[in-house]
């Protein structure tokens, strides 16, 4: 008995389903296993060279000491203006909130403007963050599905027209979104506005994937009228420069909020490392050909993978728009996929994401990350095949 007693609060905390697997496919390796790491949204690039030699400069010229809680002008300048120009919308410095990796974004909205008994909307399969902080503040998750239609997955519109309530305080987007790689298209983004227009709610805005999309771009919702007023957009480098990390994101919100988010900085983390966000500087301005040469390349692997899961018995997969996540539908295989996650990665070593552990939506479904070389997705379909068609499977379906 260590004689330590926890918070009932640090109970609701849940984790990412994500680093178990990963941990359990690196266990299965290390016994000698042949494992293709299918689970982790991480971009297998390297950071840009440029950015390696800007932070080197950084730590060399003395960026090592505690900076604004709210980030270096510098960044908030360049994020504001790359950022802005990117979404077609004004983006003042004084709105930017600059924090160690995108995640303080989306945790400090929380903490900044729910209350508990409050009840947030959020998407069905979703990012598992979400439902997680939302809980920890003491709110209610309310979710609504993200379903399939027209070769996308997009939000059903009749069942967040009805989740909305009288306690609903803010609202969790995510497009270009993980799970499913789906993009909401213009029309469902302008019938989302209509349902939020005239109501009291926040929209957070994860648009962390903002930058990874294969053909029409993503619209923010804060280019909307009269809704950037009570938007807060969560972006950051992980993905988009292969920065994961580094540690290195932000917020653009309400100038109202900054003082609230730079307060909930002095308590947490005191800054974002100086020398990190002049590497961040740097990325905004040299990083963008390795950010296109990134994205072709995602590209070539969403072809392989889609049109490699539709050629295996049972599984129907939609066409990913944006991310490089890759979501079949996994039913007709006669699994959950709960089971169909571990066979394939007990029987065949590849490492996938069971949809349910996104939320009760995603059953019925498997996350594929295409992060990986063609190289190792070709393999990894030649082992998802090959799981299905054995004879143990067959005896069992
Ligand atoms: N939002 C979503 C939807 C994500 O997938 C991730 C990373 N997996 C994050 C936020 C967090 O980004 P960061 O690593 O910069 O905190």
């Amino acid at each position: 008995m260590s004689g330590i007693q926890l918070a009932d609060r640090v109970k609701l905390l849940e984790t990412e389903s994500a680093f178990e697997v990963l941990e359990k496919a690196n266990r299965l390796q290390a016994q000698g296993m042949e494992v293709v790491h299918l689970e982790i949204g991480e971009p297998d690039f390297s950071t840009d060279s440029s950015v390696l030699q800007a932070a080197a400069r950084a730590l060399e010229e003395g960026h090592t000491k505690y900076g604004p809680p709210v980030g270096l002008p510098a960044l908030r300048q360049a994020i504001a203006g790359h950022a802005g120009a990117r979404r077609g919308i004004e983006v003042l410095s004084e709105q930017v909130v600059v924090t160690p990796g995108a995640k303080p974004i989306l945790f400090f909205a929380m903490q900044a403007c729910v209350n508990p008994g409050d009840e947030v909307i959020l998407p069905d399969p979703g990012f598992p963050i979400y439902q997680s902080v939302i809980r920890y503040c003491g709110a209610v998750p309310k979710h609504v599905p993200i379903i399939e239609k027209d070769d996308n997955f997009t939000m059903d519109l009749d069942a967040l027209e009805a989740a909305i309530t009288p306690r609903t305080r803010a609202i969790i987007l995510n497009s270009p979104h993980n799970p499913t790689g789906g993009i909401i298209p213009q029309e469902d983004m302008a019938a989302i506005v209509s349902l939020l227009q005239d109501k009291n709610i926040l929209v957070i805005s994860d648009e962390i994937y903002s930058d990874i999309y294969y053909d029409e771009p993503p619209i923010t919702i804060a280019s909307f009228p009269g809704m950037r007023e009570k938007t807060i957009i969560i972006d950051g480098f992980s993905k988009s420069y292969a920065m994961t990390g580094w540690r290195l994101g932000y917020g653009i919100m309400p100038k109202m909020l900054v003082e609230q988010f730079s307060k909930l900085a002095v308590n947490v983390h005191s800054c974002t490392p100086p020398f990190v966000q002049l590497a961040g500087v740097e990325a905004l301005k040299e990083g963008q050909a390795s950010l296109e040469r990134m994205v072709k390349e995602f590209k070539e692997r969403r072809d392989i993978l889609v049109e490699g899961l539709r050629n295996i018995n049972g599984f129907r997969c939609p066409t990913p728009k944006g991310a490089f996540y890759a979501f079949p539908n996994i039913e007709g295989t006669g699994f959950d996929s709960k089971t169909l996650a571990n066979k394939l990665l007990e029987e065949g070593g590849v490492a996938a994401l069971n949809g349910s552990s996104f939320g009760e939506a995603g059953n019925g479904y498997l996350r594929f990350s295409y992060a990986n070389s063609q190289e190792n997705i070709t393999k990894a379909l030649e082992k998802i095949d090959a799981v299905l068609s054995s004879k143990k499977t067959r005896n069992i379906i």
